[in-house]
């Protein structure tokens, strides 16, 4: 039944990516909110948007950005770059700009991609102002001496920067949270994906009946969870466990990386859930990468790790034109959301529980529980671990974890042994 939902989830995560894919976005502006608005067809969000000059944590808000159009003529007076064919050609967040200067000035503010010629790379300068272009090196080396004139019709002005949330709720104020970057004008994987699938993953939790409450978030990255982190100072200890969603459609397998504790639910749970991934990878925090810092700022050192494919700066294509809607597919997506959905369901069920009979083994024969259930041997494991370790120390994770059997196996048998009165809460699950 995951698989069929996933399929299902993968295409439809596929289709809001090609609406949302050609906008352009930036920390800040219309392409943002437009952005927003698409999402919320699909899961209603709450939007928040923070004036500029703010003071956020050590960070104050900078000004909004929008931008009309932006282009590149040559002596000829043929446009030879135009923000029409693709957003990356404009350095996201550039300055206004209406000149006409040489080519040797004129190189100064041009940018192209390290390794590969046929790439526009994708850069921002969001603290220094500046203004450029970005093409392919093989246009670069084309281009001939003479006069350009060059048009950047943007705007860097007071206005506000905006975040999203949608608020799924659950029996417990409990929070889990979901969060990406919205900040990425027309990149696939780095970070449509994450949005888009953000989108569906709350349009598809709203219809479950859930113990936690799912708050997703999107909001432009670093300065984003810093404005939300500052905001929410007071109910941050609400956080249950959290995930960073980026990068989720490459064909690369899932790689986990942990939260600044390690050892937390959330972390225990992603673990346990990639041990039966093909190729799977999971690795300790570090202060380098994406949201995650923010969250795991030692301040706050939320349980909020991050859950990608490949991470951003480890695929092909990374940051320019080479992150497309080709590279990322709907099976991946898919993929990626059966994994988000088996972390969920852990989550769902967790828990710890006591054994209420255990001198000796309780005898299942006689309840119908041995051998009862299609001689299942995995089934009659299952019942015998989480027996044997439902003490109140471990909970369903933890006997998952060294039983070696999947966690549904686990939380089934747990079901079964409750119904028969041979476990009882702890009050501590
Ligand atoms: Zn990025």
């Amino acid at each position: 039944m995951l698989e069929a939902e996933s399929l299902a989830a993968g295409a439809k995560i596929h289709a809001l990516m090609r609406e949302l894919f050609p906008i352009c976005r930036s920390i800040s502006g219309d392409g943002v909110r437009r952005t927003f608005e698409l999402v919320s067809r699909h899961v209603p969000l709450e939007l928040t948007e923070v004036p500029t000059g703010t003071e956020v944590l050590d960070w104050a808000v900078p000004r909004e950005w929008n931008i009309r159009e932006a282009w590149i003529a040559d002596p000829s007076g043929r446009r030879i770059v135009d923000f029409q064919d693709s957003n990356l050609h404009v350095l996201n967040y550039s300055a206004p700009i209406r000149a006409r200067l040489p080519l040797d000035e004129l190189r100064e503010h041009l940018f192209v991609h390290q390794t590969h010629e046929d790439w526009i790379p994708y850069r921002t300068s969001y603290y220094t102002e500046n203004w450029g272009f970005c093409l392919s090196r093989r246009q670069l080396d084309a281009l001939p001496d003479g006069e350009y004139e060059v048009c950047i019709d943007s705007s860097l002005e007071d206005g506000s920067l905006t975040y999203a949330e949608a608020i799924v709720p659950g029996e417990l104020e409990d929070e889990v949270l979901v969060t990406t970057y919205s900040c990425h004008p027309s990149l696939a994987n780095d970070n449509v994906s994450g949005i888009a699938f953000l989108a569906i993953l709350g349009e598809q939790l709203a219809q479950r009946r859930l113990r936690y409450t799912y708050r997703l978030l999107l909001s432009p990255g670093s300065i984003g969870p810093i404005m939300w982190l500052a905001r929410n100072e007071d109910r941050v200890g609400l956080v249950h466990g959290g995930l960073v969603a980026s990068c989720l459609g490459d064909p690369g397998p899932m790689t986990y990386k942990r939260s600044r504790r390690g050892d937390a639910e959330i972390d225990r749970a992603v673990a346990l859930v990639l041990r039966d991934e093909e190729g799977a990878r999971v690795r300790d925090f570090v202060p380098l990468g994406g949201d995650e810092r923010q969250f795991c700022s030692p301040g706050f050192d939320l349980p909020v790790g991050a859950l990608s494919r490949t991470p951003a700066d480890e695929f092909p294509g990374y940051h320019s034109s080479g992150d497309d809607l080709e590279l990322v597919r709907p099976e991946h997506l898919a993929d990626s959301f059966r994994v988000y959905l088996e972390v969920i369901d852990v989550l769902e069920r967790n828990g710890r529980w006591l054994n209420t009979n255990p001198k000796g083994e309780p005898q299942l024969g006689k309840r119908g529980l041995y051998r009862s259930v299609g001689g299942g041997s995995s089934e009659e494991a299952a019942l015998l671990w989480v027996l044997n370790l439902s003490d109140g120390e471990h909970d369903l994770l933890a006997i998952a974890q060294r039983s070696g059997i999947s966690f549904g196996e686990i939380a089934a048998a747990a079901s079964k042994l409750r119904e028969h009165g041979l476990l009882a809460a702890t009050s501590a699950a």
